[in-house]
């Protein structure tokens, strides 16, 4: 842990007292009623049993709910068994939805598929068939690198169905980062495409496969190749082969086996926005149950009638529980889209939503608050009323998105979940319940339920309502991460030796007068200035508050006199007029917002921040700049050149 740890509490600093109701026409139609909180509460593990047994097919029922005798190594459902992939596809063919609309895929270029719950369950079976004749079977580890398009989805459940771990890696990464995860991994088979498109453009993939293979990968036996784009392909005989040759001619019928309760079902790593990624292992049905419960209750979800559009790629542990496991074992109809949400103009996703009718929108902050860039005039030329739950994941929601996205995009009547989770705990862990809580902009307020967290101080002991301290988790939980890939020893370091017999999220987070739950950033980001300890979170939001900024990043930066001093970074929105005296006028907005300690020592005005694939702000690279050092590890970086533009910027303005 670095030196700028907290020796005492977190300063609290924000005011936000705007409240925002569930209406009685939502809670009288909502999934969630409070009845689940108490449930849980008079028994956590008898309410996951229940939950499990009544979300998923078992082929084999549990006799055990929970064994926790080897902690922290956790084994839920002991001696269950079940198919992953049959609970999300052939299930809900068996119970007669056959007909649902399971995808409805968008490509960039305007190009659409639609798969049915049967056309899905029948392609699953293909591609299972065609992965065990190239040789993959039970426990071997297939690493998947493609765009957003249907086979990614398709390549998972046939991965999951015959029980071969897949390690997802995100189609904008280098051959590099790609390598050094098919390695961690010893991946049999990989799965790519020639290519997906991305800016108006094809973009090539299977060059990184080629690149990462060259560097040597002895476990690697095959390249599965979906065509997407038609363009060129360097061809490696015998190596490589394409899908449409060995998945379409494969049998459709397939008769998925039940696997272990407790059966490696991915790895993924998790986004590196503090450092080195770390291969986090799940498994078959804890996870499952976890990702179906809180899919169903924390997006109000009704199968029958809503389209649901998550944004995230599958390359994040979002695609993961929220586009692949979590929707489709409820049987959910979603959107899925290959591109970005500029192309070919600034409206395109607003033109999703209404083509489609979609009523349930899962995004990240970073798109709010691009969207608070360009300007509401953009939605407003579309028809956004099937919308009725909004969610967000990923970072903080400042409260000026929050309550911007329920204005602008949920017309000011749709319930906001702002969801706190990692790749590590698989689900969501912590957020409002549409239809039950009332909600506070810009906190996820209470565990869910089955779930325990607290907020302590440095010595392990709860903090009291209105401080901040260390978000931990004080029970095991089914989708709980059950390692780290091949060391066991980083694992119980990482998560479960800062304190006793819990687990450590390495987030900052705070405690309201009511014990609701505010996010505060990581625990490495948090600020020493003058012996106050402040979250970059707060400070943050309070320069979003301000009308000209759309985006601000900070970071403590060394200072002689401070110890640290608070520099900015902000972009503005798209009307804002830059000029000298912007950087006074927000400087005293964070002096009145919450007071003069916060107040900047240094603002950058830039025009983008340096983030990684899943859109979080890369800060330790902001601190680097602002500390005139090297800058540190970039490979996860979606944009290599931002760095260069700031560093430019910074030199240009001092
Ligand atoms: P690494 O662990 O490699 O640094 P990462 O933590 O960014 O990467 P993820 O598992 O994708 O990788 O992200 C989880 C983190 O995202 C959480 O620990 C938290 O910091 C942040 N986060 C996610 N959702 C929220 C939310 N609703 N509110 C606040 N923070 C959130
Ligand atoms: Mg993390």
């Amino acid at each position: 842990m670095s030196s700028e740890t907290p020796s005492t509490s977190l300063e609290n600093l924000s005011r936000e007292d705007r409240r925002f109701p569930p209406s009685e026409e939502f809670s009288a139609q909502a999934v969630a009623t409070s009845e689940l909180y108490d449930r849980a509460a008079a028994d956590r593990e008898g309410f996951w049993a229940e939950q499990a047994r009544e979300l998923l097919s078992w082929s084999t029922d549990f006799t055990q709910t929970l064994d926790w005798s080897n902690a922290p190594f956790a084994k839920w459902f002991v001696g269950g068994e079940l198919n992953v992939a049959y609970n999300c596809t052939d299930r809900h063919v068996e119970a007669g939805h056959g007909d649902r609309v399971a995808l409805h895929f968008e490509g960039e270029p305007g190009d659409t598929r639609t798969l049915t719950y049967a056309e899905l369950t029948a392609a699953v079976k293909q591609a299972a068939n065609a992965l065990t004749d190239l040789g993959v079977g039970e426990g071997d580890r297939v690493a998947i690198y493609l765009p957003m398009i249907p086979e990614a989805v398709i390549s998972m459940l046939a991965c999951a169905r015959i029980g071969a771990p897949h390690s997802v890696v995100f189609g904008g990464f280098s051959a590099e980062a790609l390598h050094s995860r098919i390695e961690d991994a010893q991946a049999k088979l990989v799965i790519t495409s020639d290519g997906g498109y991305r800016r108006g453009k094809p973009a090539a993939l299977k060059p990184a496969v080629d690149g990462a293979l060259a560097k040597g990968s002895e476990s690697v036996e095959h390249v599965l190749v979906v065509r997407r784009t038609g363009q060129d392909v360097e061809w490696t005989d015998g190596r490589d082969v394409w899908w449409h040759d060995v998945v379409d001619s494969a049998s459709a019928e397939h008769e998925a086996q039940p696997m272990d309760a407790e059966h490696p079902l991915f790895i993924l790593y998790t986004s590196g926005t503090t450092g080195k990624p770390k291969g986090i292992l799940h498994t078959s049905g804890g996870y499952l149950t976890q990702a179906t419960y809180t899919h169903r209750n924390v997006f109000d979800l009704k199968p029958e009638t809503d389209v649901y559009w998550c944004t995230a790629d599958i390359g994040w542990v979002t695609g993961h529980s929220y586009i692949v496991y979590g929707p489709l074992s409820n049987g959910a109809t979603q959107v899925i889209y290959e591109g970005t949400p500029d192309t070919p103009h600034q409206g395109r996703w607003w033109e999703i939503v209404a083509k489609y009718g979609v009523s349930i929108l899962y995004t990240a902050p970073t798109a709010i608050r691009t969207f608070m860039k360009w300007g509401e005039q953009i939605p407003a030329e579309h028809d956004l009323t099937s919308l009725r739950v909004l969610g967000s994941v990923g970072e903080p929601i400042n409260p000026e998105a929050w309550v911007w996205y329920r204005r602008v995009i949920g017309g000011d009547r749709t319930p906001v979940v702002d969801t706190w989770w990692q790749t590590e705990t698989g689900a969501i862990m912590i957020s409002p319940l549409p239809g039950v809580t009332t909600a506070k902009p810009g906190s996820a307020q209470v565990p869910l339920p089955g779930i325990s967290a607290d907020v302590l101080d440095d010595e392990g002991h709860p903090v009291p309502n209105g401080s901040g301290g260390y978000l931990v988790l004080t029970e095991p939980w089914p989708s709980m991460l059950r390692g780290i890939w091949g060391d066991d020893e980083r694992y119980k370091e990482t998560y479960w030796s800062r304190f006793e017999h819990m687990y450590f999220a390495g987030d900052g987070a705070k405690k309201d007068d009511d014990g609701d739950l505010w996010l505060l950033g990581r625990v490495d980001d948090v600020m020493n200035i003058s012996g106050h300890r402040l979250s970059t979170t707060e400070i943050e939001s309070a320069l979003v508050s301000h009308p000209k900024v759309a985006e601000a990043a900070v970071v403590g930066a060394a200072d002689d006199t401070t110890g640290q001093a608070v520099c900015a970074f902000v972009i503005l929105r798209g009307n804002a007029e830059q000029g000298d005296d912007i950087v006074t006028e927000l400087r005293n907005h964070v002096a009145q917002e919450i007071g003069p300690i916060a107040k900047p020592r240094q603002i950058m005005v830039v025009a983008e921040l340096p983030k990684t694939r899943s859109g979080k702000i890369m800060r330790r690279l902001l601190k680097d700049v602002a500390e005139n050092r090297e800058v540190g590890d970039v490979t996860t970086l979606a944009d290599n050149t931002v760095m260069d533009l700031i560093k430019s910027g910074m030199t240009g303005s001092s």
